[in-house]
């Protein structure tokens, strides 16, 4: 079993905002491991100080089982650069997951050795890898115990945070799944679908319609007398510096509703394998399909 060193040096302050972000995340996967991104920024003075300020979630295509969690990683880059366009400063410090669905109280051999080769890795912009882990759910306001490591480049230890150098810190968190920009503090898309009992239709719309712009500013609603439905229209911009027409409709399923965003026909030329991402919201299928776009252009294909 691996021996973990107390870490000197380290103070970790993490946005409780970001906390309760993941523990609705834990609250939301509680028999299966689930997790996220770490970001925010960091400083180097007598202490490495870490300053968590946000959080990735898993992203759609991300993978959990009992013992096993993959992460979507094309998606959390996209998140990320989206981060970075308003907060140059962000830096990508870490993960989160969770153990207390298995029971098992510290990071796994599996664990450390891939935080080892990431920490390692000559693309890693840190010389540190900071990582949180879920190890059980508690009755009360704490919800969830957690646990704090830091693995260096170059060197082999594993340290484990004390906890009395982790600090909860009242700023606003720049990013939890979920919201946008300067509004951490809406609800995060997991609680969404649970709310929507006490959210009405309108408000949700509204909602909507605000995070949606915020992230692709050149869409505007409409509502469509012909399609009876709301829908979107306006472009997107790609990684190649063109830019693509969208239209986003609402589309109702099995009593749910949900997004579709697809290329319009005149677009097709272009594109020409259907374009089209469905997801809970709109602004999320906006993503997908934005993603896709972008693999497409980058000559990815599908
Ligand atoms: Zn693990």
């Amino acid at each position: 079993m691996t021996r973990f060193d107390p870490a000197k040096g380290v103070r970790v302050a993490i946005s409780r905002s970001v906390l309760t972000a993941v523990f609705d995340e834990c609250d939301r996967y509680g028999h299966v491991e689930t997790g996220g991104r770490i970001v925010g920024t960091y400083r180097r003075g007598r202490n490495l100080d870490v300053t968590v300020t946000g959080m990735i979630d898993a992203g759609p295509q991300a993978r959990r089982a009992v013992t096993s969690f993959f992460q979507d990683g094309e998606y959390q880059e996209g998140v990320f650069r989206e981060i970075e366009r308003e907060h140059p400063d962000i830096e990508h410090l870490g993960t989160w997951h969770t153990h207390h669905v298995n029971g098992f109280p510290t990071l796994s051999g599996g664990d450390i050795e891939t935080y080892r080769r990431t920490v390692n890795h000559p693309q890693h912009n840190l010389d540190f890898w900071y990582a949180l882990l879920v190890t059980a759910k508690v009755a009360g306001p704490d919800r969830y115990r957690v646990k704090h490591y830091l693995l260096r480049r170059h060197d082999d230890k594993v340290y484990k945070i004390p906890p009395k150098l982790v600090r909860v810190a009242e700023e606003r968190a720049i990013w939890v799944p979920g919201v946008t920009r300067g509004r951490p503090q809406a609800a995060p898309a997991s609680s969404i679908e649970s709310d929507s009992a006490s959210h009405s239709r309108q408000e949700r719309r509204a909602f909507d319609d605000q995070v949606l712009r915020q992230l692709f500013p050149n869409l505007r609603p409409f509502f469509s007398e012909a399609a009876q439905c709301l829908l979107w229209k306006g472009s997107i911009s790609l990684l190649d510096h063109s830019s693509a027409d969208v239209v986003v409709v609402e589309s109702v399923s099995e009593g749910k509703t949900g997004y579709e965003a697809m290329v319009p026909r005149k677009e097709r030329e272009r594109f020409p394998v259907a374009a089209r991402a469905q997801d809970e919201t709109p602004w999320l299928a906006v993503r997908r399909l934005e993603l896709h776009l972008n693999r497409l252009v980058a000559g990815l294909g599908n």
